[in-house]
């Protein structure tokens, strides 16, 4: 059995407006020894009983290639030699334009990164502006290019839709500018408002209008309706690939597999347990540098909850209700919990159906194309 790894590398260059996620600006300083506390993680969890090779990498972030492609190697060099990775493991590395080079670029992909997601976030110079990044719509083509030049086949581009004043037609343009450059791969999000960041006080402030949530829908429906036509395969809710690129790191969480997490604030889900990293990175790297380190599931653990049966069956339903096409497997859930899905959520189930929000799949339930509007609600019946 494999299994999947995490890296958090929770650095950026600046903070943008949007962002709640584990990551600070100004810590260049930390880079050395985050990756030597890293590797120092990495080694303490490989003791446990019957550490599994990897299937998946992921460098996610903050922004992973703010670092040199020497740190990333060491961490791969350190998964590698304490729990294994598999020779067709997929390694995927985050990037943001105006941090990559095509030096860099190719040193990664010979240290066996051969997947790389952009965040590109919009083609309009006021978009990028107001979300607060730190790149021009001139440095997403730039970095995709020196991405082909470098020699990476799989790449991905992110983006953001119902950007406050972002309009449907601007939307489009967006979309289309993305189509030209032909990425293996698109993950498209809306806009949230995160509590105590700086784009949540200027709305509140009413410095800048509120998201509109119909106007999301549409960008929404907009999105499949064009990517489909330019042959991407609408596989997960916010994601499309071309046939063969679907993201196998991100398949595997949606399928509720186990996976590892390394760094400050990164999660985990193993033996049963699932846990975060304490977020902090200098409270990381000071932990992790003690002569003695010790705690199960790992030194640097908060919040270890335990997973018990009906909390993993409803978690496999609702991530499994992610994938578009496949939705969730009947036979799957049998033959992981050995009872039957109707036996458990026929009732929720068979309402859903009737109110148009679940469909019948090949293979189990999917959501509908209105049900994917209101994947929230769907989910909640299975709590
Ligand atoms: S680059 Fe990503 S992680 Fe960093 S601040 Fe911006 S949105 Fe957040």
């Amino acid at each position: 059995m494999a299994i999947s790894f995490y890296v958090h590398i929770p650095f950026c260059r600046k903070k943008c407006y949007y962002c709640d996620f584990n990551s600070y600006a100004g810590l260049e300083g930390l880079f050395q020894p985050y990756i030597e506390a890293m590797a120092r993680e990495i080694s303490y969890l490989a003791q446990f009983p019957e550490p599994e090779a990897g299937e998946t990498l992921y460098f996610g972030g903050g922004t992973p290639s703010l670092l040199s492609p020497e740190l990333i190697g060491r961490v791969i060099e350190s998964i590698k030699e304490n729990f294994g990775l598999l020779c067709d493991a997929e390694i995927t590395l985050e990037a943001n334009p105006g941090t990559v080079a095509r030096s860099s670029l190719e040193a990664l992909l010979s240290m066996g990164v051969n997947r790389l997601s952009l965040g590109a976030q919009s083609f309009h110079e006021d978009e990028l502006a107001l979300l607060g990044r730190i790149h021009n719509s001139e440095e997403i083509k730039k970095a995709f290019q020196e991405a082909r030049e470098a020699g990476f086949s799989n790449v991905n581009l992110d983006f953001i839709y119902g950007i406050p004043f972002q309009s449907l037609e601007k939307w489009r343009i967006t979309l289309e500018k993305a189509l030209e450059l032909a990425p293996e791969h698109l993950s498209l999000y809306a806009l949230t408002l995160e509590e105590g960041t700086s784009l949540a006080q200027k709305v509140a402030l009413g410095e800048i209008p509120r998201p509109d949530e119909d106007l999301a829908a549409d960008m929404y429906c907009l999105a499949e309706e064009m990517l489909e036509k330019a042959g991407y395969e609408h596989y997960e809710i916010s994601n499309w690939a071309k046939p063969g690129f679907a993201c196998r790191h991100n398949l595997r969480y949606w399928l509720n597999l186990p996976y590892l997490g390394f760094g400050a604030g990164a999660h985990s889900f193993r033996w049963g347990m699932r846990w975060h990293n304490i977020l902090e990175p200098r409270e990381y790297i000071r932990i992790l540098s003690s002569p003695e380190i010790r705690g199960f599931p790992s030194p640097v653990a908060c919040e270890v909850e335990t997973i018990t049966l009906p909390v993993e069956m409803a978690e496999t339903v609702i991530l499994g209700l992610r994938l578009v096409k496949e939705g969730l497997s009947f036979e799957e859930f049998r033959r992981r919990f050995g009872r039957d899905f109707w036996e458990i959520y026929g009732p929720q189930a068979e309402e859903l159906l009737e109110l148009g929000l679940l469909e019948r799949s090949e293979r189990g339930i999917r959501l509908s194309p209105r049900g994917r509007l209101l994947g929230n609600e769907v989910f909640q019946r299975f709590i």
